[in-house]
């Protein structure tokens, strides 16, 4: 699997003119990699993964997989979003199945699957229930679940935890690393955090205020679970030292640009309640 993003620019046109938000990206994504996208808010992240969707299009430029162009959505692609986007009406369950449902997977196999990938995001005991009986954390294991069970080569997840508290995501960012650990997918994983980004990461990509490139790529080696180390502490502040002067001039969420934060370590014990 390659995926590569050639010379993508996106300009909206609204009632006062045209707006440009994506300028020249270019990157290219490896089979198993774990990528993260991080930029200031409003700088075109969310624009940029739903190009990679299938779900808007590029004004100029491509996006190839395989070396193939792709212009729609593909069963080769999931995403996750950040409100869930769970249908109310239908149980845990019936949200995972929809999907193969609507790609013809007979019935007994779908439950099969559901039931498989509902337990790899420890939520087994809750399939008959409906999506308003659960905590903010279960529902985006739920719609982590949902993706998961497209079984696509590539998992986009558009700022998917930015919605739960820090305790909840610390256990879903373990869960997300065993998945990825298990099932050796390609992720490409939007946030504005780059404490995330860090935690996860085998590249990040840093993208600057709009109409965004991509202003700096970072490889990071270390191994995973990360925890607490002088060593990541360093190179975190480092990124964003960095961050800092790609986004200069920009609003930035304060939290993420304190220096002294503290990590989370990512050992959780795995609540199903959360
Ligand atoms: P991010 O995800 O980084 O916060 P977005 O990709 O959602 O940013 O949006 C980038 C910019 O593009 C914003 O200024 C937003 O208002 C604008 N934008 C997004 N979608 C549309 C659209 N359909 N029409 C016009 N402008 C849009
Ligand atoms: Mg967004």
């Amino acid at each position: 699997m390659k995926l590569s993003i050639i010379n993508v620019n996106k300009i909206y046109k609204n009632e006062s003119g045209e707006i440009e938000i994506l300028r020249d990206i270019n990157f290219e994504v490896e089979s198993g990699e774990f990528i993260c996208i991080v930029g200031p808010s409003g700088c075109g992240k969310s624009t940029l993964v739903n190009i990679i969707a299938g779900l808007d299009n590029s004004t100029t430029g491509r996006v190839d997989l395989n070396n193939k162009e792709i212009n729609s959505p593909g069963p080769d692609r999931a995403i996750v979003f950040q409100d869930f986007a769970l249908f109310p009406w239908l149980t845990v369950i019936d949200n995972i199945e929809l999907g193969m449902k609507i790609k013809g997977i007979p019935k007994k196999e779908r439950r099969k699957k559901a039931l498989n990938y509902l337990a790899m995001v420890h939520l087994s005991e809750f399939k008959d229930y409906y999506i308003h009986q659960l905590s903010g954390g279960m529902r985006q294991r739920v719609s982590i679940a949902r993706a998961l069970a497209m079984e696509s080569e590539i998992l986009l997840m558009d700022e998917p935890f930015a919605s739960v508290d820090s305790h909840t995501r610390c256990i879903l960012h373990y869960e997300l690393l065993k998945i990825w650990n298990d099932t050796k997918k390609t992720i490409i994983l939007i946030t504005h955090s780059i404490d995330e980004a860090v935690l996860l990461a085998d590249r990040i990509l840093v993208m600057g205020p709009s109409p965004a490139s991509i202003k700096k790529e970072i490889r990071l080696s270390m191994k995973r679970p990360r925890n607490i180390d002088i060593k990541e502490l360093e190179l975190i502040n480092e990124i964003k030292r960095e961050l800092q002067l790609c986004t200069k001039g920009v609003f930035y969420d304060k939290q993420d640009f304190k220096e002294d934060f503290i990590l989370h370590n990512t050992n959780g014990n795995l609540g199903s309640n959360l």
